[in-house]
């Protein structure tokens, strides 16, 4: 019996994969979107977004909107067009062939589950995390990966970014238009972070730094109300009070399924064609954080999915799918 053929396949379920949905069930494409399983880390249905309350930066919702709803309203959105939301993880994909393979179960089944003319990838990141179960309980209450997403909310306020490279030192410093205070804490005593951009940091007034610092924990119920900080040095313990933490150190592509087959950079990003979602694979795209570790935005993945369903609809139109 032969699997099960569809014109689209995409995998992945944040605003990149839902936009690419939307507008190709809108072009009678009639989309399978692999959502992903509920899951107690960031690669679940939704992606990130499911992982924050309010989000106030999304055009079109003036009083802004709750993270998960605004991913309940785009899956919504794509079922009412027609696209067709599988609950499921894929565990292998062949593109060494068209049409594309896409398996769901058991990867070493002789056959695939479903068959793709055009595949859209859209898995996106996730922000590596420190490891504490505090932050299961507090993202999104005080704890963030995001300062373009959060800083706002942190007007007045003391808060802390932990890391040390390019992310952390330009996040605190975004942070400082907002906080009155931000601690920057570092496991060792010396940044990563680009000399230009340390020595930015280390002229603003409203950032300190706690060197050889780590986080033990993160204290608050419901809310952020402190950290309780390790020396690496001498294993002394002390609490700093902030009503916000912002991990930043690292993100990590979704992108193991892919590896051998699709082209990607040195931090494991998949690679697309300037101002196109096309990877090195002709008939599949990519689309929203899986392929951009510059803006990370739910708006920027978004328009990046518009691109993918575009892209993948023309070239199947040209009639080389
Ligand atoms: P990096 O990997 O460069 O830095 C991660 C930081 O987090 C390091 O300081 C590391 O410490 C620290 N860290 C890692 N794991 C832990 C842990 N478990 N506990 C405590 N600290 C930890 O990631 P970035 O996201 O900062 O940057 C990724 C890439 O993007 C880099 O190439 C960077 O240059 C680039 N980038 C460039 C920007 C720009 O130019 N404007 C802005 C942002 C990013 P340690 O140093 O001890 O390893």
């Amino acid at each position: 019996m032969s699997a099960p053929s569809h014109e689209i396949i995409i995998i992945g379920s944040g605003p990149a994969g839902l936009t690419a949905a939307i507008y190709s069930a809108r072009a009678d494409l009639a989309p399978l979107v692999v959502e992903g399983e509920p899951s107690s880390t960031s690669d679940q249905p939704g992606g990130q977004l499911m992982l924050t309350t309010d989000v106030e930066n999304y055009p079109g919702f003036p009083d802004g909107i709750m993270g998960p709803q605004l991913m309940a309203d785009m899956r919504a959105q794509a079922e009412r067009f027609g696209a067709e939301i599988l609950s499921r993880k894929v565990s292998r994909v062949d593109l060494s062939d068209r049409p594309f393979g896409v398996w769901i179960g058991d990867p070493e089944a002789p056959t695939p589950t479903y068959t793709a003319e055009a595949l859209i990838i859209s898995t996106g990141a996730q922000s590596v995390m420190l490891g504490l179960e505090a932050e299961q309980r507090l993202i999104g209450h005080g704890l963030s990966t995001c300062a373009t997403c959060d800083g706002f909310f942190f007007r007045d306020q003391e808060i802390a970014v932990v890391g040390g490279g390019d992310s952390a030192i330009q996040e605190a410093t975004f942070l400082t238009k907002f906080a009155n205070k931000v601690t920057v804490i570092h496991r060792r005593d010396e940044l990563r972070a680009s000399k230009i951009m340390q020595q930015r940091a280390f002229d603003n007034p409203r950032i300190e730094f706690a060197w050889n610092t780590t986080v033990d924990e993160i204290l608050g119920d419901t809310k952020v109300s402190g950290l309780r900080l390790r020396d690496t040095i001498d294993d002394g313990l002390r609490e700093l009070p902030v009503t916000g933490v912002f991990i930043s150190i690292g993100h990590r592509p979704n992108t193991a399924l892919f590896a051998g087959q699709l082209d990607m950079d040195d931090n494991d990003y998949l690679i697309t064609g300037p101002d196109r979602s096309t990877t090195n694979v002709e008939g599949v795209f990519a689309c929203g954080d899986v392929q951009d570790h510059n803006y990370r935005q739910a708006v920027t993945a978004a328009a990046s999915g518009c691109m993918a369903a575009i892209d993948a609809e023309r070239w199947l139109e040209s009639g080389s799918g």
